[in-house]
């Protein structure tokens, strides 16, 4: 599957960005195609169609937006595929940055290519037959490829609403719009209003009411361990590492040098902008040490009870108990 994402990449400078680079995704398996469609408030407002194939979100800027009217015919201009984990931004990209705007997730759901067909060679053909079951596109549409003007590099393409029993002329369905993953206007997402979106293709949620693609911050340990500030990371643009009350502080974890449970609270804020990538959606096993560190210790690696809310479980298949995620 590399390859796929060459031109997502090449426009973004993932130092500077939190946007996902795709390198390690954290999407969940379904059992049908997933799409979305993000309303994208950039320099012209426009929709985001994405629809998963081989692993990627095939991508089209729909400038006027789908419509459910057979005879609308809306033009949709071939981007670069995205990351699945694309589909559950929903926050403001900065001006200054590349796509930068308002997205909502306007509507998500599943997709089918209609007779069967196989999605890849059907779009190579420039001619796509689909079910779309989302919130509020429903039903068969098609997406045609529109034959190249003379020196034109984009491919543009038509998406059409089908007739069928969700088709209509009069209502317009853009009138529709909330976030289906927030209840939000776009507003309320440009101020960064709760509540945040709901996952639909990462395991969890990843992206807090407030999320925005910004610029990575230098990393600065020192100042992150005199006070619990927020820490943007990589990969991780809403992560607020903050310290988490503690019980009995002052115990003595480590005897001999005298260090205390708040010594290593510290300590772990200060490595955390390092360690969170590496942890972040991945299943974890816990050394415990209930009785200190000189003491009996043990592996953790399914749920217990009165652990603490930022610990959650993740199944990874059937056969096996559910594993142990911290946020
Ligand atoms: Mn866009």
């Amino acid at each position: 599957m590399t390859g796929r994402l060459d031109a997502y990449r090449a426009k973004r400078d993932f130092t500077r960005t939190s946007e996902p680079d795709g390198e390690a995704p954290m999407v969940r398996q379904a059992e049908h195609l997933r799409f979305v469609v993000q309303k994208h408030d950039a320099t012209r407002l426009h929709y985001d169609l994405r629809l998963e194939v081989d692993g990627v979100f095939r991508s089209w800027a729909v400038t006027r937006g789908p419509s459910l009217d057979p005879a609308e015919k809306r033009l949709a201009v071939e981007v670069e595929d995205h990351p699945l984990e694309y589909g559950d931004f929903e926050g403001t990209i900065p001006e200054d940055v590349y796509g930068g705007g308002t997205v909502m997730v306007w509507d998500r759901g599943f997709w089918a290519p209609e007779d069967g067909a196989d999605p890849a060679a059907a779009l190579e053909d420039g001619h796509l037959k689909l079910m779309l079951v989302g919130s509020k596109l429903k039903g068969s549409w098609a997406l045609v490829r529109m034959k190249p003007r003379k020196g034109e590099t984009r491919h543009n393409w038509l998406l059409i609403k089908h007739r069928d029993q969700w088709a209509t002329p009069e209502k317009d369905v853009l009138r529709h719009d909330r976030s289906v993953a927030s209840g939000r206007t776009m507003a309320a997402i440009t101020k960064g209003k709760d509540p945040g979106p709901s996952p639909f293709l990462g395991r969890e949620a990843r992206f807090g009411a407030a999320a925005r693609w910004s610029s990575r911050q230098p990393e600065k340990p020192s100042a992150v361990s005199a006070t619990p500030a927020a820490v943007s990371a990589r990969r991780a643009p809403t992560f607020d590492v903050s310290a988490p009350k503690l019980t009995h502080p002052d115990r003595i974890l480590w005897p001999d040098v005298g260090l205390t449970k708040h010594d290593l609270a510290e300590y772990l804020l200060s490595v955390a902008p390092r360690m969170i990538e590496h942890c972040y959606g991945r299943p974890c096993s816990f050394v415990r040490a209930p009785d200190g560190i000189g003491s009996e210790t043990f592996f953790q690696r399914h749920a217990m009870r009165g652990q603490p809310k930022s610990i959650h479980s993740v199944v990874l298949d059937e056969a096996h108990e559910p594993y142990l995620e911290v946020d």
